[in-house]
């Protein structure tokens, strides 16, 4: 087997990683623009002041756009490219949730490029301005992959740009950030990161390396998730492992790619409004019964056993837990869905690629509440 990693992104990990290696703006240019959420998170939780902080002790000119919604719109990434210009920005920083952070990515290759949507997500582009990234949730990993999640109401959906164009040059990771986020936001995140690992664990294109950094998210993530079912507030050190596995599942996938939860659950962020991370979950137990009675390959049970899952059904049990029930949809959503996501290329990216029909009886045991349990 011949394999390929690249994944160029400088890391900085712990308390007040940006404080102690705030030079590495230095090398980014002397304009920046700072992309975050419109909540206002950023500011409550000390990234934004940090950031701006050490941009002024190195005389970087600095603009912030505050406007990025959750699951960003192609228009949203327009506006705070057109600033970009204005201010003739060096380079991008991304602070946030994935949201600002895939916003950030690209705002940095809108702001020297001019492009159509479709030339966009066609990546007919060959450069971009650098990007920071500093992650505020420890769910997405987008600090490390080359991705940025747009929703594009022309294919009514959310749609990926991938290019390793956007891998971040730098990505600065402090736990102390995700201290404050609400338990809600921090269970959804962490199951997107597990969905990452796992998901990332059963590709075609999943390699020796990337496996393994997908079996070492999982032993860190697993634990986490049987205890935010148990409802258990986390400790910084939890919050640490939190980080430290989103982090390493964006790597499996920066090198691999996601596959069915994440192409079912755009559908159910796009048309019903559930949040990223829960709509992944929402399809990961029957994803996860499909890979294993079609396949009875020995990494679902190696995934099990690495994560501390005693089974399918405790993996369920606890997955559920976590993201609760469903959206209640009508037959022709149902159908409009599976129209929508059986094209989705991640869902050739499975181990086994599921028939329409095999994805139809998926995405109805899923509205029915998953397999067992
Ligand atoms: P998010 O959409 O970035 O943020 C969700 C909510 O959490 C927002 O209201 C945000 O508020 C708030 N928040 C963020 N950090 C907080 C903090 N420290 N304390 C309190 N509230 C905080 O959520 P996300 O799950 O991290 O990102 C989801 C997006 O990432 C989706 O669009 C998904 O498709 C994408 N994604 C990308 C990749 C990739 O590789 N690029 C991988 C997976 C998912 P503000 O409005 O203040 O920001
Ligand atoms: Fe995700």
């Amino acid at each position: 087997m011949v394999w390929k990693w690249l994944a160029p992104t400088e890391i900085y990990f712990g308390r007040n990683a940006v404080k102690e290696n705030g030079e590495v703006f230095k090398g980014l240019g002397k304009k920046a623009l700072v992309v975050t959420g419109k909540g206002g998170s950023a500011r409550r939780n000390g990234s934004l002041e940090d950031v701006l902080v050490v941009l002024e002790s190195f005389s970087i000119k600095w603009k912030v756009f505050d406007k990025v919604e959750p699951n960003p719109s192609v228009s949203t990434v327009r506006t705070g490219a057109e600033i970009a210009r204005e201010l003739g920005a060096d380079f991008v920083v991304g602070i946030g949730g994935g949201s600002p952070m895939d916003a950030a990515k690209a705002v940095a290759v809108l702001a020297i490029n001019d492009l159509s949507d479709e030339d966009l997500f066609a990546v007919k582009f060959d450069r971009a301005l650098p990007v920071a990234a500093v992650p505020t949730t420890a769910g997405t990993g987008s600090e490390v992959t080359p991705y940025s999640i747009l929703t594009w109401p022309e294919i009514e959906n959310k749609k990926n740009l991938a290019s390793s164009i956007i891998f971040p040059q730098v990505a600065f990771l402090d736990p102390g950030y995700t201290e404050g986020l609400p338990f809600d936001i921090t269970a959804d995140t962490a199951v997107d990161a597990f969905s990452h690992a796992f998901e990332s664990y059963f590709t075609v294109r999943a390699n020796p390396l990337s496996d393994a950094v997908a079996r070492e998210a999982m032993r860190i993530l697993g634990p986490e998730l049987a205890a935010l079912a148990r409802e258990e507030i986390p400790s910084y050190e939890q919050r640490e492992k939190l980080l430290y596995g989103s982090l390493l599942a964006g790597l499996a996938i920066s090198q691999t790619g996601t596959s069915i939860p994440h192409a079912v659950g755009y559908c159910f962020t796009y048309f019903k409004g559930v949040p990223h991370g829960r709509a992944n979950g929402m399809v990961l137990p029957c994803y996860a019964e499909f890979n294993w009675e079609k396949t009875g390959h020995p990494k679902l049970q190696e995934a099990f056993d690495v994560s501390s899952f005693d089974s399918l059904e405790e993996f369920s049990l606890v997955i559920k837990k976590l993201v609760g029930r469903p959206p209640e949809c009508s037959a022709e959503e149902r159908e409009k869905f599976l129209s929508i996501f059986s094209q989705a290329r991640g869902i050739a990216n499975n181990l086994v690629k599921p028939t329409e029909e095999e994805l139809a009886v998926m995405l109805h045991k899923v509205l029915e509440n998953g397999p067992k349990g």
